[in-house]
């Protein structure tokens, strides 16, 4: 009999499991493929973490408790998993990214600088961006290197006793008295209490919030630099630039992998992450060269890799962090909208405290179930 088992061990469930067994649970976590694996939404190298969160002023106390977090796993670890880069959200004034993250700064007194787009080029020639752009540029923002922080709260839970399944899929739960049973494709369990963190495959496992968690098709693209120094981790911050093509994201070249770029919603594909095409085609490359040649024309070089990964949308893009209606004993974390790797650590904290202790002192009232439009049965 175990006190919690973990559904799912990608970003989040790979946090809970560390901070469960961290506290003396007894902890059984299932992970249908490998661990780490590249089929969900936690690969591809590298997260952008940032501190001028303009998505809404509530995650900010979050992030800074993910970041404390994120040093401590490191230590523990003895591996570097957070690479600080400052970080620039640039648009036209008056975008929403420009707009929130000047208010971010200003709500919490967070360093930055106000930069038009000739500064910016001027300060970091490997941007290019339009005329009209003017950025935040936030010196604490960086990168996570998301395989190596699954693999060190895994590796830290196990020695802390947490029992850990991969290649074991769970085809159903239910909530069973006070506490949960669990089947999988191989046996079933017992525990007290159950942790949801299924990423994309949530609506798999609780079928009446499918509608409210929608997968999205992503794709990522590296590049090698034609000018290297301009792309080095030091010169290049992280960015979220918004531009007439839509929104992009990036990374300067860390561990020597290319300039690393992404469109947010790439080409609005909602899809089955059984089935999802993992290929990347003509199609999906154009998406993503338009946006390098254009505005970081200096990194505009051959391919190095493409990779296919996974949104699990919310409507309003904000975080689903709960306990189950009707079955207390059940926390769910899902639907990170594109924007939650960062965020894994301190996650991983709040779904030990659901689980083990009913509540949280942390402040999750934006990411209650009660505002999605689910009708539970
Ligand atoms: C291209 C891309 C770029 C991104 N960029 C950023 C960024 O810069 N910064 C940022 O903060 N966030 C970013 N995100 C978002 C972030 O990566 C995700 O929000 C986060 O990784 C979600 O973690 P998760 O644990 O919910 O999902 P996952 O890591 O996918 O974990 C879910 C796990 O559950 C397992 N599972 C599912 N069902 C079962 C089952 N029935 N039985 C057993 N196991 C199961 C899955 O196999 C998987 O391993 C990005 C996402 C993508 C796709």
């Amino acid at each position: 009999m175990y006190d919690v088992i973990v559904v799912g061990v990608g970003g989040m469930g790979s946090a809970a499991a560390y901070h469960l067994a961290t506290r003396g649970a007894r902890v059984l976590a299932l992970e249908q493929f490998d661990i780490p694996h590249e089929l969900g939404s936690s690969h591809g190298l590298s997260r952008i973490i940032r501190l001028a969160y303009w998505e809404h002023p509530a995650y900010v106390p979050l992030v800074r408790r993910a970041y404390d977090l994120w040093r401590d796993l490191e230590r523990d670890a003895r591996e570097p998993l957070l690479v600080v880069t400052g970080s620039i959200d640039a648009g036209p004034e008056g975008s929403v990214n420009v707009v929130g993250a000047r208010a971010a700064c200003a709500a919490f007194g967070l360093p930055h600088d106000e930069l038009d787009s000739d500064a910016l080029t001027a300060r970091f020639p490997g941007y290019r961006p339009p005329a009209e752009s003017v950025a935040i540029y936030q010196p604490d923002g960086g990168l996570l290197r998301p395989e190596a922080c699954i693999t060190a709260h895994v590796s830290l839970a196990r020695s802390r006793g947490a029992v850990i399944h991969s290649r074991e899929r769970v085809v159903e739960w239910h909530a069973d008295g006070r506490g949960v049973r669990v089947r999988t494709n191989d046996t079933s369990y017992a525990a007290e209490r159950l942790v949801l963190a299924a990423g994309p495959w949530t609506g798999t496992l609780v079928r009446s919030a499918a509608p409210a968690l929608a997968p999205e098709r992503q794709v990522m693209l590296w590049t090698e630099p034609i000018r290297p120094a301009l792309f080095e981790v030091g010169a290049f911050p992280v960015f979220y630039i918004l531009v007439p093509e839509g929104p992009f994201y990036g990374f300067p070249n860390h561990d020597d992998r290319g300039f690393k770029i992404g469109k947010y919603h790439h080409r609005r594909e909602r899809v089955d992450p059984d089935t999802m095409d993992r290929t990347c085609g003509a199609e999906d490359e154009a998406v993503l060269r338009g946006a390098v040649a254009r505005y970081f024309p200096d990194a505009n070089g051959t391919t190095l890799a493409m990779k296919t990964c996974l949104f699990t949308n919310t409507p309003d893009e904000h975080f689903v962090i709960d306990r189950m209606p009707g079955a207390p004993q059940v926390a769910i974390a899902a639907g990170f909208s594109g924007h939650g790797f960062k965020f894994c650590s301190v996650v991983g904290e709040i779904l030990a405290d659901l689980a083990l202790d009913g509540g949280t002192r942390h402040d999750i009232s934006l990411f209650r179930l009660a505002r999605l439009p689910i009708a539970f049965q």
